[in-house]
């Protein structure tokens, strides 16, 4: 804390988006480019370094929050990047994508806005790579071990990180063509540009990380035969399988999945194709479901040029504040939150009709009804009270010719073979089951990440991969000097 009043004297600016006009024309990040630096240092300095810092507990990366942000207000940037890596191996990603739960627990945050942690995190990234402070790190002796880790999204690639640098030999599964998992495929450009997976990626091949693209475990290779390849193989396949919507006309042309919607859009970005085949342009697209997978459509289909679109939520609309009975400081509360994807479509008038706000909340699915060519031409919707119950006379009908599921992930999907190949157990709700220490019933499997936790975030699943390292390291050495942030059970803070 290089100035003890910095939080009295300086008020919370975060790093300020491009006009809405200009980035809806594009799918560069959202961030005005260079603005960040300028502002962060005094940004950094609002920090009070609480001698108890619960920013600390609520990172599950356990980030050593309050001393980057005091190293970064006194300009010393690789410090800073030295004990942002000690915790984190991508924090340029954390930086872009998580919601930061450390902000919700600042302690200024009681009564205060909180310092811009996610902000100075993405700072501190950003400018190592910038002055060359993130050298590839090779181990200086090979444990003659190998490791298959099987998928490459942030769990898979944390998990490989460092299993590499503690020597021993990885080699990592993809079945997509391209690495990053959801990261690569699911999150669109404008919220991080692939140009920061592909920088990261280049650094593990130097580490010496081997990747086998185009690969699917189960059904391009037997599972039970990479098993007996390796001497150990972590399962990080992620959590895939995604949620119906069970009403009539579900059947009719122009319902998909998100997860279906989102890869073309990426791939355009990517170069692989010109005109994603599913593009919203010219449509009346509604979203139903009101997460982020939602968001990311909605700024998409805004990007494609859509003549409407809305976005559904189930949930009625939370305040402004935090509910201080059942969700008080330090836990991570349900608010208004507005993104950037909201915040496009807002201005741009997205929303039919007179809505002013593209999302409609406490809002069910009725039924989808088609233009009887088996195409679907009306979402029909009815307006719920808390319980889910339709309330009366609420029922209203939105133009729809492209409906977008965003319901949600039950758990790692089965097509492939691998779960059933190797015989491991899954919970009631789909995941990996797992012991203590990841391990799942087969000796030397592990799992780590959505796979095994469920529909998450990446800083959970970086957690995970780093945890999942030292658990493997441990059983192929009989120890291990890895550090493991979070245990497979562990659950973000809560009353
Ligand atoms: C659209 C969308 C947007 C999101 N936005 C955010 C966000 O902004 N911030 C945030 O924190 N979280 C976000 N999330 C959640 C976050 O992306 C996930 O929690 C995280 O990526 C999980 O990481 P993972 O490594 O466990 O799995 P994944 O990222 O899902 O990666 C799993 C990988 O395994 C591969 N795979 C699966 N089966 C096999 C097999 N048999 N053989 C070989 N490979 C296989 C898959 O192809 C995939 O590449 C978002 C999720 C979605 C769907
Ligand atoms: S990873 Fe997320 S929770 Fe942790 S410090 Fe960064 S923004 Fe905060």
């Amino acid at each position: 804390m290089a100035d003890p009043k910095g939080f009295l004297n300086t008020p919370r600016r975060e790093w300020p988006r491009r006009p809405v006009p200009e980035r809806a024309g594009d799918w560069d990040e959202v961030y005005v480019p260079g603005a960040l630096l300028p502002i962060i240092g005094e940004q950094a300095d609002r920090c009070m370094d609480c001698g108890v810092p619960f920013c600390h507990e609520a990172c599950p990366l356990g980030n050593l929050i309050p001393e980057w942000n005091d190293l970064v207000a006194r300009d010393d940037w690789r410090a800073a990047s030295d004990r942002l890596h000690a915790t984190n191996n991508f924090p340029e990603f954390t930086g872009r994508l998580c919601p930061a739960p450390c902000e919700a627990g600042c302690v200024l945050a009681i009564n205060q806005p909180a310092v811009t942690i996610k902000n100075v995190e993405c700072a501190v990234a950003d400018r190592a790579w910038e002055e060359g402070f993130t050298p590839p790190r090779p181990p200086e002796r090979l444990s003659g071990r190998t490791v298959a880790v099987i998928g490459s999204g942030p769990a898979g690639l944390a998990a490989a990180q460092q299993l590499t640098r503690a020597g021993h030999t990885v080699v990592v599964y993809e079945r997509d063509d391209r690495l990053g998992g959801l990261m690569r495929y699911g999150i669109p450009a404008f919220k991080m540009e692939k140009r920061h997976l592909e920088r990261r990626l280049e650094q593990m091949r130097a580490e010496g990380t081997r990747f086998r693209t185009n690969t699917a475990v189960g059904r391009d290779i037997g599972a039970d035969r990479l098993r007996a390849r390796h001497d150990a193989v972590v399962i990080a396949t992620g959590a895939t399988a995604w949620r119906e919507l069970d009403v009539p006309g579900r059947e009719l042309t122009g319902v998909r999945q998100a997860m279906e919607y989102l890869p073309l859009a990426n791939r355009v970005c990517e170069g692989d194709i010109e005109v994603s085949p599913m593009s919203a342009a010219g449509h009346h697209v509604v979203i139903v479901g009101g997460g982020d997978t939602g968001a990311d459509c909605l700024g998409t289909a805004v990007r494609e040029g859509a003549a409407s679109v809305t976005q559904l939520d189930i949930y009625g609309r939370p305040g402004a504040e935090r509910d201080e009975d059942s969700e008080p400081w330090p836990t991570y509360p349900k608010i208004y939150r507005m993104s950037a994807a909201h915040e496009e479509a807002g201005e741009l008038r997205t929303a039919p009709a007179a809505d002013a706000d593209a999302r409609l909340f406490a809002a069910s699915t009725l039924r989808l009804v088609g233009d009887g060519q088996g195409h679907v031409r009306e979402l029909h919707l009815t307006e719920v009270d808390a319980r889910r119950r339709p309330l009366p006379d609420r029922e209203r009908t939105l133009p729809a010719d492209l409906v977008l599921l965003a319901l949600g992930f039950s758990g790692p999907d089965r097509g492939d073979g691998l779960v059933d190949g190797l015989g491991l157990e899954l919970a009631p709700r789909g995941t990996i089951v797992r012991g203590p220490h990841f391990e799942t019933g087969v000796p030397g499997v592990f799992a780590a990440g959505d796979a095994g936790r469920g529909q998450s975030l990446i800083v959970w699943a970086i957690a995970e991969g780093r945890a999942v390292a030292a658990a493997v390291d441990r059983y192929l050495t009989g120890g291990s000097r890895l550090p493991a942030p979070i245990g497979p059970y562990d659950r973000p803070m809560a009353v």
